[in-house]
This record gives C-alpha cells, structure tokens and sequence, in this order.
C-alpha cells in the first residue's frame, strides 16, 4: 500500500487517558523509517496543541510540535477569519478563549449593546451554566453563524467511561434556541484536503486512523481517502457493522498497522 500521510486520532487509537497502547512506539518507528508523515489530529478542543506534543512525547513518541499537530481549533480559526469575522462569544475552556482571542475580539458574557459576529462552541471542561445562559442569549437575539469546534457527543476516558463533550452541549443549546451548530472538525472533509495540501501529497496517498465511526471514518469517507477503524476505542464489530458507511480497513490496533502497510 502507498500511503505519505497517515492523520491519526489521540484519544482510543494511540492511547486511552494515560495509558499508551501496546505497539505505539514500534508503530511511529515504521513510519520513520518508511519515510511515511503523520499528523495528530484531534476533534478535542478543551487542550490546547502543546498538551498534546507533550502528552505524546512524554510517551516516547517522536514528533513535532508545529509539524505533526492540528486540532479541529486551528479549522475554525481559519474558517472565521475566511469569513472576516472580528468578534466572537466563545463557550469553552480558558486555553480555547485565550488561543481565539490571539486572532479575534472575544467576548464571555452576554450583553445586548454588545453584539458578536459569531458564537463558537468548543469541548468546555471547565463548564458553568453562565456560560451556556450567555450563549443561548446570543443566538436568540442575534442571527450570527453558530459554530462548533467539533459535534462529538462523548469523549472517552479511562474504564470504558466517558464524559459530556461539545456536541452534547451544542444539542443543549439547539433545544433552547432552535439553532443548530455548524461542526468544524471531524468529518467535515476540508481539514483532509487541507492537509493533503499542506504535505503535498495526492488523496490515494492519506490514511486517516481512528475509533469513532461519525468522525474518524466519516471524515475519511466524506473527503474520499481510505479509512481504517481501530477497535481500540470507542467502536465494536458490532457498531461498525450497523453504521452505514464501512471503513476501508479494520484492525484490533494501530499495532497492526504496519503489516497492513506492507501490503
Ligand atoms: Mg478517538
């Protein structure tokens, strides 16, 4: 197989919470040596990218901060300033208003004589029901693009258990407002062809490696590349053969991968 990309997942497919799964490091070492790039990209927008670098270099992973990391947070940042917008209602964690706030005017409480071009979601762990009070203010008096970071409803945790994410708090605010969020992260497809782009390699070359059938696999599905699902998270056999789109590829874990490379 002639992949030159491969855009992995983080949490269920590298690793879980703090455990790094078995044949990780073996993995990346193949890659190295196969001259095979590799981006980390995740939907979680409650850290910032230096979490991550540092997450996976305290695991031994080899990698490059600026290089190997995006995160459905640098896509919406892109997508607002496409759009020209200048200030912004930000519901999410301190590190997500402080990284908009280095490209945007950001506002955190709702005042009418005080309006905003947008109102941006992201994963909050740091929730307060201000902030989703704010929010629902804004999008029923303003009619401004609603935005989030990413549409997954859970994110998963040590034990199989997981915890509330942004899509969960978007459906909250939807019930409230009527409006529906626009997700910026996975599946939607433009952040694929953003970094074929940026690599400069063609979309029969790009792997995308994940979990989660709605993001991971759908991403790959929507932007035409192949796909391999891992049941090292959040999917069984049994989701993936009730879901309507089928991955390319199925393996236990990205242990697996790179026999499934040589191919
Ligand atoms: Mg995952």
């Amino acid at each position: 197989m002639n992949k030159k990309l491969i855009i992995f997942d983080m949490d269920g497919t590298i690793y879980l919470g703090k455990n790094l799964f078995d044949g990780v490091l073996e993995t990346f070492d193949y890659l190295k040596k196969n001259h095979i790039d590799f981006v980390f990209f995740t939907n979680n927008s409650s850290h910032d990218l230096d979490f991550y670098y540092k997450k996976m270099t305290a695991f031994g992973v080899e990698c490059d901060l600026k290089k190997n990391f995006y995160s459905s947070t640098e896509v919406t940042i892109s997508y607002l300033l496409d759009k020209n917008i200048k200030k912004i209602f930000v519901l999410g964690n301190k590190s997500l208003r402080d990284k908009f706030a280095k490209y945007f005017e950001v506002v955190t409480t709702y005042d009418k004589n005080v309006p905003v071009e947008a109102v941006v979601a992201g994963f909050s762990t740091e929730l307060v029901y201000q902030e989703l009070r704010d929010a629902s203010l804004y999008l029923q008096t303003l009619d401004v693009p609603f935005i989030a970071t990413n549409g997954d409803y859970r994110c998963p945790i040590e034990d199989g258990l997981y915890i509330p994410d942004c899509g969960g708090m978007c459906e909250w605010l939807r019930l409230c407002t009527g409006k529906s969020a626009t997700v910026m992260g996975k599946p939607n497809p433009e952040i694929v062809d953003f970094l074929a782009h940026q690599f400069g390699v063609k979309k029969e070359e790009v792997l995308v490696v994940g979990d989660r059938l709605y993001t991971d696999i759908l991403v790959g599905i929507n932007a035409k590349v192949d796909t391999l699902c891992v049941l090292s998270g959040e999917s069984s056999m049994e989701d993936i053969n009730n879901y309507p789109h089928k991955p390319t590829f199925i393996l236990d874990s990205i242990k697996d991968l790179p026999d499934l490379l040589n191919k």
